[in-house]
């Protein structure tokens, strides 16, 4: 069973999800990424060898209010 989050705005139920990266018609999963962020000549900005952790975002039924949390660690296997 999910974790039940409650709205510090109005007091409404939250449900969870997530908030996505569109690049050339392709969707990701928004990661937080530790440190700095670091010019990168290829990618334009450098993740190589950080530690990522995918963003869980809680939305307001009521109100339409975003909190977000990063806990997990990303397990998957782009980006490197
Ligand atoms: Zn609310």
């Amino acid at each position: 069973m999910p974790e039940l989050h409650i709205c510090p705005k109005c007091g409404g139920q939250m449900e969870a999800g997530f908030t996505v990266e569109m690049t050339n018609g392709t969707f990701f999963p928004t990661l937080w990424i530790e440190g700095e962020p670091e010019p990168s000549s290829w990618t334009l900005t450098k993740i190589k060898g950080k530690l990522k952790r995918p963003v869980v975002t809680y939305r307001c039924r009521a109100c339409g209010f975003i909190e977000s949390y990063a806990t997990k660690e990303w397990t998957g296997k782009f980006p490197t």
